[in-house]
């Protein structure tokens, strides 16, 4: 298992910035018991500069916030506040590359009804920078993605991943890279912590929302797209028609863009080298690091971190 944190790892908690080893949670909280928290999959990059730059910290403590407003988590923060605060987490653990974890949890409530309060951590370590050429040979999962009459699908809760667990390990207990998951009718939807995109006579295809976490990396993609000219639909997805695709990747905060080299043993057409994928990859590796993309949030000045302006 990767190392999380050491004797020096500071996170924050509650408003406080506390060390990882003497830092605690409740036993007894209801979001061990039930997997009723939510969180965030966040990532900060040394920019072409060398400042530390959170990637669309805006847009990623709004989904937190939105994502604890659906499960009925009380939410108290304000979003330039966390910004802040995990500015100065990146700073006291001197990290640039980093992946950042927010997570809102319940206190001790062994029962179902709703809390008064909600906890808060911001942890944060080390992530390596762009796992770059790397090509995943992706299964189609046994395992179909939530209803989304069952779930609140577009939070990021806790609960929900055990779903993407189930399906990580079964692709790669049968010598896969990762799962591709469909959703309760059987259209393409995503994969268990990443959204998927393919490629086809230069036009992109993209399951449509409704079954998927509409992810800040997709949305990204979209941008790219739209700046490059290049189309995309969202629609319903079948296996047999994303088989037939010229190239495919998924993308999300951790993934990145990563592109697959088949799904279920079946080889995309195009060489990745020569896809429009890749094309979009690299410029997603250079929006990440763009010094000057995003305005300052004034609560961050304070820091002194992020100098861009
Ligand atoms: N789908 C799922 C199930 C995820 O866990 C993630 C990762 N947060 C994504 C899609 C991609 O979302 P994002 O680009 O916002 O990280």
């Amino acid at each position: 298992m990767a190392s999380y944190y050491n004797e020096h790892t500071i996170l924050f908690l509650d408003g406080k910035f506390v060390k990882a080893a003497d830092a605690t949670m409740d036993l007894y909280s209801q979001s061990l018991h039930y997997g009723y928290s939510v969180f965030e999959g966040i990532r900060s990059y040394k920019t072409t500069e060398g400042q530390t730059r959170i990637f669309k910290a805006e847009e990623h403590f709004e989904r937190l916030r939105n994502s604890a407003s659906a499960l009925n988590l009380p939410y108290t923060w304000d979003t330039a506040e966390l910004i802040a605060a995990t500015y100065e987490v990146l700073e006291k653990n001197s990290l640039q590359d980093a992946y950042i974890r927010p997570v809102v949890f319940a206190p001790a409530n062994m029962s179902f009804v709703q809390n008064t309060i909600s906890h808060i951590t911001i942890q944060a370590w080390e992530m390596q920078p762009f796992l770059g050429a790397k090509l995943l040979r992706v299964m189609t999962s046994s395992f179909q993605r939530p209803n989304p009459k069952g779930f609140k699908i577009t939070a990021k809760a806790a609960g929900h991943y055990v779903n993407s667990i189930l399906a990580s390990q079964e692709a790669k207990a049968n010598g896969f890279d990762e799962a591709l998951l469909t959703d309760m009718d059987g259209f393409v939807a995503e994969g268990p912590g990443a959204n998927m995109f393919y490629e086809k006579e230069g036009q992109l295809f993209t399951p449509a929302t409704g079954n998927i976490l509409p992810g800040i990396t997709r949305a990204t993609v979209f941008e790219l797209c739209a700046e490059r000219g290049i189309r995309v639909t969202e629609k319903q997805i079948t296996l047999d028609e994303l088989k037939q695709a010229d190239a495919a990747f998924f993308c999300g905060t951790a993934a990145e863009v990563i592109g697959w080299e088949s799904l279920d043993d079946v080889t995309f057409k195009k060489n990745w080298n020569n896809a429009l994928s890749k094309e979009l990859q690299e410029a997603f590796r250079e929006r990440v690091i763009e010094n000057h993309r995003e305005a300052k949030p004034a609560a961050i000045e304070q820091t002194g971190i992020l100098v861009e302006g």
